[in-house]
């Protein structure tokens, strides 16, 4: 889902957007003329490699998600809450679930398996 920029709302509105089984759920509002809060959280499943035996498991998300989003360029000791900037006027929903997916995916994550050996692991070390 996108929504033009200039359109958030000035109330926070309800926000539901679902892309690849993931959704944000939460509130938007334009918070000054070029920031928007986001208030949300980021719920559902998602694909996750365990990175010591490389098996995928499937985990459940549950994330809060607060952030401001700015159609330009802040620089960042103006603020000290995160400030993503949007292209081209809009914001995109699904970039957004996109991306945090993404950062999801590359934390370090070890399946049970390979937890319930934790000790022999670090024992070689
Ligand atoms: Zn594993």
């Amino acid at each position: 889902m996108k929504i033009e920029f200039k359109k958030a709302p000035q109330t926070p509105k309800e926000l539901e957007v679902e892309f690849n089984s993931v959704k944000i759920v939460g509130t938007f509002c334009k918070i000054s003329q070029s920031l928007v809060k986001i208030d949300a959280k980021l719920i559902g499943n998602t694909d996750i490699d365990c990175c010591r035996c490389g098996i995928t498991d499937n985990i459940e998300l549950d994330e809060k998600l607060d952030f401001l989003l700015s159609d330009r360029i802040i620089k960042n000791d103006e603020s000290e809450d995160l400030v993503i900037e949007i292209e081209n006027g809009l914001i995109d929903f699904d970039e957004i679930i996109q991306g945090e997916l993404e950062a999801i995916k590359s934390d370090y994550h070890i399946c049970e398996q390979c937890s319930q050996n934790n000790d022999d692991f670090e024992k070689e070390f």
